[in-house]
């Protein structure tokens, strides 16, 4: 082959869009951009403070006609989408629930995106459904759950992307079974239960699957309680709903609530569900993953009674967005609410029954290859790996927690049960209850506007407290402790020198 053939070859095979060198180099420089990221993410500013509308003044209004080089569309990123970014993977972050990515989340990440196969049945992808149901067979057992809900106990897991489409997806595989005894005539009158703390994750689903908006229970909780749901009160208002001749179906338990980490009691809220026959799904997207460690477990006792239960392990086990993990003890349950049969899809396979075919698990056709992720991080890892990592933002929780109460400015609002602390400044003398509100609003306004650290806040039991949530991968006891000092720099500003002295 000629010089010049060679030359033409290259040429010509560089206008792919997936040349396999352009890919090399461009890759190097994502990986290289995306180090120097994590080194440097500490000095930005946490919380974005982007204004509204920044960016499209900021960039062109219509896309290129020709192509650009990838270092100039680097440089842009560097120039105007990080500065618009509330960064989510800082040391300082502690909102919301954090977003836990790590190497091997990342790496798996990009396998799956590399291979971009669209495992919607078995034989779209043999491995990747496979790697799916061993997968969450594994990590089944590292949490401790039942048999039941293993494939090998007749159960069985999968991987959708966020805990809506879990909750959702079992709330129709229970309206499923449940209209198919009573007639689809009766949709109207079918009811869900949750606690007023459950995430409106569980609205949603309910919204979706057609229950009338005046059959959403959502029951009160009280403090003396800790916010959890009461077995009684769920029990009392199944049985009102039944004689007033409406069908209960449904229940969404909570371990660990998004506003305070409350813990429904499973066991006897999965008694009551299994008196009258109800599905009852627990949503532990934040908490569920605290189950790698045994001491977190009987916060679980009894979801061998649950019919379905998620997590997201894109919250608290390493695993990049987006990874939510269901299990389900009756498999059937779901796929005779989402499964489908077009003929382009027919197979020898799928009509064998002996392969697990996703697409009739979720709402989509389509899926992504979470499992390769989430595979990576159980391998790389290990069980203790994951263990002392969740163990060491439970300890630094604790030791804020400890900071807090050792300040007489400030309470702790509800016990730390994982690794997210409640707290807000006590309601001082001759201050009503909406001022002391206000000032804890203005506290934690001054604290992200620092840019220092951020955190987010709850309203529980009228009261509106601030969450520091520790999860982020690249926190360390340091960052926690300067997230503290900054609050009561913050605090002494608000309070003024007078009431310093009750520290
Ligand atoms: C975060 C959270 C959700 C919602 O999760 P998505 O994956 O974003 O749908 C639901 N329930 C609880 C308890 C949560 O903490």
């Amino acid at each position: 082959m000629g010089k010049e053939e060679l030359n033409g070859g290259k040429s010509k095979r560089s206008k792919n869009p997936l040349d396999p060198e352009e890919f090399r180099r461009q890759g190097h420089k994502v990986i290289d951009f995306l180090a120097d990221y994590y080194l440097n993410v500490a000095d930005y500013p946490v919380r974005s403070n982007s204004q509204p509308g920044d960016l499209r003044r900021l960039l062109p209004d219509h896309a290129p006609i020709s192509g650009e080089p990838f270092d100039a569309i680097l440089r842009d990123i560097q120039s105007f989408i990080v500065p618009g970014l509330t960064h989510w993977m800082s040391p300082n972050y502690f909102a919301y629930f954090p977003s836990s990515g790590s190497t091997a989340g990342f790496l798996g990440e990009v396998l799956s995106s590399g291979f971009n196969v669209v495992g919607f049945n078995w034989l779209s992808s043999p491995a990747a459904t496979e790697l799916e149901t061993l997968v969450m067979d594994w990590l089944a057992k590292a949490l401790g759950l039942p048999e039941s809900f293993l494939f090998s106990g007749g159960g069985g897991g999968v991987l959708p992307g966020t805990t809506c489409e879990a909750i959702l997806c079992t709330m129709l595989a229970a309206r499923e079974k449940t209209l198919r005894k009573i007639g689809t005539h009766r949709v109207a009158d079918l009811v869900v239960y949750a606690s007023d703390q459950a995430h409106s994750a569980f609205q949603k689903a309910a919204r979706i699957a057609g229950v009338q908006p005046e059959n959403y229970r959502t029951l009160p909780t009280t403090r003396a309680d800790l916010f959890s749901l009461s077995p009684d009160l769920l029990r009392r208002t199944i049985s009102k709903d039944m004689e007033a001749g409406l069908v209960p179906f449904f229940v969404c338990a909570t371990v660990g609530t998004t506003s305070s980490t409350a813990v429904d009691p499973i066991k006897a809220l999965c008694e009551v569900a299994n008196e009258r026959n109800l599905w009852l799904h627990v949503d532990a997207a934040y908490a569920g993953s605290s189950c790698v460690c045994p001491e977190f477990r009987h916060y679980f006792s009894g979801v061998e009674g649950a019919s379905s239960l998620s997590l997201n392990a894109h919250k608290w086990l390493l695993t990049n967005l987006d990874c939510c993990c269901l299990w389900v003890k009756d498999p059937s349950a779901l796929t005779a609410a989402l499964s489908t049969d077009p003929e382009f899809l027919k197979n020898e396979a799928s009509e064998s029954k002996k392969v697990v075919d996703y697409k009739d698990w979720q709402v989509a056709l389509s899926r992504r290859f979470r499992a390769m992720k989430l595979w990576l991080v159980l391998r790389t890892h290990g069980i203790t790996g994951l263990q002392s990592i969740l163990r060491s933002h439970v300890a630094m929780a604790e030791r804020f927690r400890c900071l807090v109460a050792g300040d007489r400015r400030f309470e702790v609002v509800v016990p730390r049960t994982f690794a997210m602390v409640c707290f807000r400044l006590r309601p001082a003398a001759g201050l009503s209850s909406e001022e002391t509100n206000e000032l804890n609003r203005r506290l934690l306004e001054g604290l992200n506007e620092s840019g220092r650290a951020c955190m987010s806040h709850a309203v529980v039991g009228g009261d509106y407290v601030i969450r520091l949530a520790v999860g982020a991968t690249l926190t360390e006891q340091r960052h926690v402790d300067s997230a503290w000092r900054l609050v009561q720099q913050l605090a002494d500003a608000l309070l003024g020198a007078a009431i310093i002295n009750g520290r």
